[in-house]
């Protein structure tokens, strides 16, 4: 099933993207926990962690280096949090995975 996030990727869903490139995207959270609440997710559907392929290290790799990046940009270095839910039991809804961003500097 499609999720709901390869639906914002192809924009058949409208978000708000702060970042894109060509193996993943940066949106705001629609329900933000924080001042700043961003979602950094693979353009992959890739369901948990536990999904991860050995091909995926790369993109896995992205995903963090993007995390800092914007932090940079938006000048949060020092004053944030990077965190994956996985699984239902420990409140991942949306099964695709992203990695959330989050600061209320
Ligand atoms: P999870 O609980 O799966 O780790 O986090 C999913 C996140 O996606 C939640 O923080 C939720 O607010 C956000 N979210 C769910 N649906 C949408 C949506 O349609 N648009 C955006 N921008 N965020 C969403």
């Amino acid at each position: 099933m499609t999720s709901i996030f390869t639906k914002i990727i192809a924009r058949e869903i409208p978000s708000d993207i702060v970042y894109e490139q060509e193996n993943l995207i940066v949106i705001k959270d629609i329900n933000p926990q924080a001042k700043i609440h961003l979602l950094i997710i693979p353009k992959k559907e890739i369901e948990t962690i536990d999904h991860l392929e050995e091909s995926d290290r790369e993109l896995i790799s992205d995903m963090f280096f993007v995390a800092k990046k914007i932090a940079q940009d938006l000048w949060i270095t020092w004053w944030y949090k990077l965190h994956f839910n996985v699984w239902k039991a420990w409140w991942q809804e949306v099964m695709h995975l992203h990695l959330h961003l989050l600061s209320n500097i």
